[in-house]
């Protein structure tokens, strides 16, 4: 990502809203939930620090708790019903925003995705080089080392 402000708009143009600074990594998440609310093999996502978007009007997206506790609330455009944009709020963790690849209008200035996670529910395999956690725990665990070193990089 060049640009470091960017439009985020779904295809019906309701659900609209900017992100102000280059995610700070990419993953594609192969869990059940994200297959869910994809209505897809995995979801490819881009993570943001909350402070770094602009959030969406509240209108404009249906929220919901697709598992316990809700500190995760994933977004559906109200209008043309396209994941746009989930929120984590985790103990211990900065809030994070994460959002849909299909999103950002300019696909290639995207950066790669860092690995895979929860390849073990995975309902294909992907021939590519990247790195594939299996399970909850060295996927958890994945994240944090990648949200480390994105840290230190931009202090
Ligand atoms: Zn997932
Ligand atoms: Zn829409």
């Amino acid at each position: 990502m060049t640009a470091s402000t960017h439009q985020c708009i779904c295809g019906c143009g309701q659900t609209a809203f900017t992100v102000s600074a280059p995610a700070l990594f990419r993953i594609y998440c192969h869990c059940t939930i994200c297959q869910r609310f994809n209505d897809a093999p995995f979801a490819d996502v881009l993570i943001f620090k909350r402070d770094d978007v602009v959030l969406p009007a509240a209108e404009a997206v249906s929220f919901d708790t697709y598992k316990p506790p809700p500190n995760v609330q994933r977004g559906k455009c109200a209008s043309c019903g396209v994941p746009a944009v989930e929120l984590f709020d985790i103990p211990l963790l900065p809030k994070l925003v994460m959002v849909p690849a299909g999103m950002f209008g300019f696909q290639d200035s995207l950066p790669d995705a860092a690995m895979h996670l929860f390849y073990d529910k995975r309902q294909a395999d992907i021939d590519d080089a990247l790195p594939k956690y299996s399970g909850f725990l060295p996927s958890q665990w994945a994240i944090l080392s990648q949200l480390w070193s994105a840290r230190r990089r931009a202090q």
